[in-house]
């Protein structure tokens, strides 16, 4: 059994695939192509928003983001300690500084509740009501929220305190393309919003890719020539530094042919995230009790994971084991909450900082989760859970 089957979709649209490569082949412009264009215009309508600016990766995306609100050393960056490195590395790349605020338990996203605090204790530099890094002089200037396994954050919440406090908000939906929020689509929830098409992720490529997206026509503008080695008027006339940050032509050429079924795959992820939901909810027994994701009303998650949470460390040992001689793939997003990185070091954060990433990180694991998965093979999975 595949942890996601990628052969599947293939076999759907192989010809398709074929098509659109060969047409890149012929035309020769395997550097913003046509189909660059295509892609950034048919993504950015989908989602509802203005400016779509592709780039070479998510990380690349968020980099882009970070770049384009001139964010650099002395700035504080409040973030999901219970995320992919990506999301804070690109803080630290910078010379800013992440300031992490605990998930809420109910969604393993950044919690709304703890920003407020995070600022407070930043402002007076008092690390006694909120932990913070070990760097001093530091001034809030954004954050990056996540929406982990393909959940968004909560963003009426985060848009609001982040506008008293006069900070910017970039969404990493590198995990959420195609999910909503209150009938907005994710990747159109804050000021930026950063996405990802490595091969894994819910709309992925044969490489890697990602894209920007915005309202804002100046940050779109500044982005776009961030991308290119900050160029300005043309490819020779650079006006700030930037990066060799673009999306190939064949990646853009198979993510048109990919997003054609996109849609038709959002709901078959609702149908095979339902039937786990209840599958699981069936087989409890009385030494496996295992907390299904919560879905609040309002939001549609992409379900990019599908996460569990065990009763303890040792219980999520032994259900991974049983799958693993049954062949049946797990994973565990994530084993170590980002504050005890050993790259984050510098931070000085500790052991008990963000309690709830903590304990997380020890229980958490994920099933084999995509579109094609059967029933019957689901009704396997959670049969060997239980055995
Ligand atoms: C995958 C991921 C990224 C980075 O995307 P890449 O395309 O691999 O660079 C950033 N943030 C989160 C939450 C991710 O899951």
């Amino acid at each position: 059994m595949q942890f996601i089957d990628l052969a599947a979709q293939q076999k759907r649209i192989r010809e398709k695939i074929d098509a659109n490569i060969n047409a890149v082949l012929e035309h020769g412009r395997y550097i913003m192509g046509p189909e660059v264009d295509e892609l950034e215009e048919t993504l950015g309508e989908f989602c509802g928003v203005r400016h779509a600016v592709s780039c070479a990766s998510g990380t690349d995306a968020l980099l882009l983001a970070l770049m384009a609100h001139n964010v650099g050393p002395g700035d504080a960056i409040l973030t999901s300690p219970f995320t992919f490195i990506a999301t804070a590395e690109v803080i630290s790349l910078l010379g800013a500084t992440p300031v992490f605020v605990d998930v809420d338990p109910s969604t393993f996203n950044i919690d709304p509740q703890r920003i407020e605090p995070a600022l407070s204790a930043l402002k007076a530099g008092d690390a006694s009501s909120h932990p913070l890094p070990g760097v001093s002089g530091l001034k809030a200037k954004g954050i990056i929220a996540v929406d982990l396994f393909g959940l968004p954050a909560d963003y009426d919440k985060i848009n609001a305190v982040a506008k008293e406090n006069g900070l910017f908000v970039i969404e990493d939906a590198a995990q959420s393309f195609g999910a909503q929020y209150y009938g907005k689509r994710a990747c159109s929830l804050a000021s930026v919003a950063c996405t990802s098409f490595f091969p894994a992720k819910p709309l992925g490529g044969y490489g890697d890719g990602g894209m920007c997206f915005t309202d804002d026509d100046n940050l779109a503008d500044v982005m776009r020539s961030l991308r290119i080695h900050g160029k300005g008027g043309h490819k020779y006339d650079n006006v700030r530094i930037g990066i060799n940050g673009r999306l190939d032509t064949l990646q853009a050429a198979i993510l048109n042919a990919k997003f054609d079924i996109f849609p038709e795959e959002v709901s078959l992820r609702q149908e095979v995230a339902g039937r786990y939901n209840e599958m699981i909810a069936q087989g409890r027994s009385a030494e496996i009790v295992l907390k299904t994701p919560a879905i609040p009303s309002g939001y549609l998650s992409v379900w990019a994971q599908y996460s569990l949470l065990a009763k303890n460390e040792d219980q999520r040992s032994q259900i991974q084991n049983r799958l693993k001689d049954a062949g049946i793939p797990t994973a565990v997003y994530y084993p170590l909450p980002l504050h005890l990185q050993t790259a984050f070091g510098g931070l000085q954060y500790r052991n008990g900082d963000f309690p709830v990433s903590e304990d997380f990180s020890k229980r958490i694991f994920s099933l084999p989760m995509h579109p094609y998965l059967q029933a019957n093979e689901q009704q396997r999975i959670v049969d060997v859970i239980y055995s």
